[in-house]
């Protein structure tokens, strides 16, 4: 059997391009064309089978080229809701909830997509289970994603870091200390709906926790509620995707979605 000598070195190759692979693979652009593809046959390794979109990757804090920018670190133009703050320090604008002022949520709607946030417990927070350090994505305005302090903080465990609140605890526990960013990256798959109401499709979330996998193309059961088992209602396909103000004054900076066709 033949060997593939550099097959260590490409997968570390791809593993390190995970990121620049999302963007190429779900542009929405390239979504596109990789559909008007698939009515066609095509050979293995033909040559005239379309190029996917260019996109530059972006990285280090910068958004890929064909994002939507949700927060560049000036201002929360996108955002409507709770008076929460903008600030900045030595690495450029964050923003941070404003306890009890209420969650914000996005002026636009979105469905499924592909999802950046950057999140921070400060120091001065003090973690008691869901007190003191909690917030949460809300695809959709409904499904969340669990913001908590979890290093350390122990809590019942759907819902720590990582976890789709009263769902799916994380695979692993990756959050990083407070007074440190931790990255989200998601891909959501919003639910379908028949006519009736009834769930034509689950949505799920795959979830990145600074890079590592803490959901794998989870099925998410309902609107997240808490102490209850979460149902689905029908709702419109797209929707704000929301954050939550728990009371807690955590801070947000880098956050950017491409939206996918399915
Ligand atoms: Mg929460």
């Amino acid at each position: 059997m033949r060997t593939c000598p550099l097959c260590p070195a490409l997968s570390l190759v791809a593993l390190v391009a995970l990121p620049a692979t999302f963007l190429i693979a779900a542009a929405p652009l390239a979504q596109d064309a990789a559909k008007a593809t698939d009515k066609k046959e095509w050979g293995v390794h033909d040559k005239d089978r379309p190029q996917p979109a260019m996109v530059a990757p972006g990285g280090h804090g910068k958004a890929p080229s064909d994002a939507i920018v949700l927060f560049d670190g000036k201002n929360l133009d996108a955002w409507t809701g709770g008076q929460w703050e903008v600030k900045s320090d030595a690495n450029g604008g964050y923003f941070q909830v404003k306890p009890g002022s209420g969650n914000i949520r996005t002026k636009e709607g979105f469905g499924s997509c592909q999802f950046h946030i950057e999140w921070m417990v400060p120091e001065s927070c003090n973690c008691n289970g869901q007190q003191g350090c909690n917030s949460g994505v809300f695809f959709m305005d409904r499904y969340e994603l669990q913001i908590l302090g979890s290093n350390p903080n122990k809590t019942y465990v759907d819902g720590m870091a990582g976890s789709m609140y009263g769902q799916y605890p994380p695979l692993v526990n990756a959050c990083n200390p407070n007074g440190q960013w931790n990255t989200y990256d998601v891909i959501f798959h919003a639910p379908k709906f028949k006519a009736d109401g009834a769930v034509e499709k689950a949505g799920t979330m795959t979830v990145f926790l600074n890079g590592v996998l803490v959901q794998d193309h989870s099925e998410i059961w309902g609107a997240t509620a808490h102490a209850a088992k979460a149902k689905y209602s029908a709702h419109e396909p797209k929707l704000p995707i929301g954050l939550q103000d728990h009371g807690d004054a955590l801070c947000f900076r880098n956050v950017w979605l491409r939206p996918l066709a399915h």
